[in-house]
Parts: C-alpha cells; structure tokens; sequence
C-alpha cells in the first residue's frame, strides 16, 4: 500500500541501458529499507523485470511508465498491464504531461487505462495531472486539475491504490517550480477535490508534488501541507540525490542488515 509518508517516487523515463539500471537499483537497495515513507522507481518497459527482480524484498516498489488500455491484441509496440504485472511490477504511472503532451493522450484515455491497471491487478496507480504555462499565465490551473481529476480518475477506484502526481508541466524538466504558496493551494484544493470525487477515502490519497524537485528544495516543498511526497524525474537518476530528496521529506533508511 503506497500509505507512508512521504512518498517519494523516481521517474526514470528513456533512460538507462541494463547496466545503469542494475547500478542504480543496487545502490538503492544497499542504502537500507524504508522504514518511514515509501519509495519507488519506474524504470523502463527494457529494465522492468531486471529491476523488479533486483529489489524483490527490498521495501522499494517497482512499476512502469506506461500501460496500454487493452487487455491484449493487435497493438503493435504496447505493453498491456498484465504485462507489467507479470514482470512482478507492481505499480504504473498514468498520464504523465510527456504523454499527454507528447503522445496527445487524453483524460479519456488516461482513465481506461487506470481501470486496464486495476484489472491486471496492479497495487498502486500514479495518475500524473498538471497544467500548461499557457494554461498557469491565464489563471486557469484549478480548472484544469478539476477537469483532469474528473476525466482521469476511474469512479469507485479503491482509493488505497491511487496517488496523484500533480506536476506543473512547466516546471517538469526546466529546474523552475511554483512557490510553496502556488504548490500549497493547489494541494488544499486537490484535497478537497479528492474528497468529493472519492467521498471521505479521498482524504487519505497521496498528493505528490512533482516538477524539478531535487535534494536543495525538496525539503522545502515537502514541508508543504498536503504535498505527500514527490514525483522525481532527472534527480531520481542519481541515486544519492534522489534518496537526499526522500530524507529530506521525513523518509527514513533502516541501515542494512539492521
Ligand atoms: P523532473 O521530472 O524532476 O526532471 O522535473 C519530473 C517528472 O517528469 O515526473
């Protein structure tokens, strides 16, 4: 269950061949289990079953970036949930600005397949929103979450699987963020957002921030009410780095072997 605060996520998008992946899951592993908080990495489909089988017993958990909404089929170059369940992943991320933004892929799309994950069996469903710079500038950032949380999140989900990324596109990647005031307001309105979607099981469900958060402010952003934890894209790919993030949020390291 993805409850522990904080939850402190790497995104390791297309990045990584088997050796990198296989150091970087290993130093992660050494560094000891998480005895306060929750840490997971989403390497690629290529690292999946590596890396799930790397951390097996580790306390980490392993999911993927994507799956298709099919259950199986003609869908050349996709990878299905089961799929990603059969690797022994047990989480993906849905909806991330690259692919909604990149790939054109639409709330629509974004909720079938969240219900294609829960179906598979998969435990804990990233649903990633954010606004655009277009959209920030014009004042129009709640209204896009709502439409997004509306459009996204499957009705009746078991609210102890989800968690939401809310990641400002503009801030993904560029090394810019919102202020802690920006990043508070939105999570009080998510929150309560949440809660009317979901009924009182949306006041349990993780809000992630996620934008450029690195070991220099994540301390500050994840002091921030209501933001849960964080989603990490470049950062999550030093694994010193990423775990100063987690640490810097409250998370804690039982030291190996203890
Ligand atoms: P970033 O990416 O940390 O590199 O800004 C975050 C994300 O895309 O999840």
């Amino acid at each position: 269950m993805p409850s522990r605060r904080p939850l402190v996520f790497g995104n390791w998008k297309m990045n990584g061949l088997a050796a990198d992946a296989r150091a970087l899951a290993a130093a992660l592993a050494e560094a000891g289990q998480p005895e306060a908080g929750t840490l997971a990495v989403f390497p690629p489909f290529t690292q999946l079953a590596q890396v799930a089988a790397q951390l097996r017993g580790s306390g980490i958990i392993v999911g993927a970036q994507d799956c298709h909404e099919a259950a199986k089929g003609a869908f050349t170059g996709s990878v299905s949930a089961a799929m990603v369940a059969d690797t022994s992943a047990t989480a993906v991320l849905l909806g991330h600005s690259e692919r909604r933004h990149g790939l054109g892929e639409t709330d629509a799309l974004v909720r079938a397949k969240a219900e294609a994950a829960l179906a598979a069996g998969l435990g804990t469903l990233v649903i990633c929103i954010g606004e655009t710079e277009a959209e920030y500038l014009d004042g129009q950032t709640l209204a896009v979450l709502d439409r997004q949380v509306e459009g996204s999140i499957p009705d009746g989900i078991d609210a102890a699987k989800l968690v939401v990324a809310y990641e400002p596109v503009w801030a993904i990647g560029t090394g810019r963020t919102p202020t802690t005031e920006e990043i508070s307001q939105v999570h009080a309105h998510l929150r309560g957002k949440l809660i009317g979607q979901l009924g009182e099981a949306g006041r349990d469900v993780p809000i992630q921030y996620g934008g450029s958060v690195k070991g220099s402010n994540a301390a500050a952003i994840l002091g921030v009410p209501d933001v849960d934890g964080a989603l990490v894209g470049g950062a999550s790919l030093d694994p010193a780095e990423f775990l100063k993030i987690f640490i810097a949020g409250g998370g804690r390291l039982a030291r190996p072997g203890s």
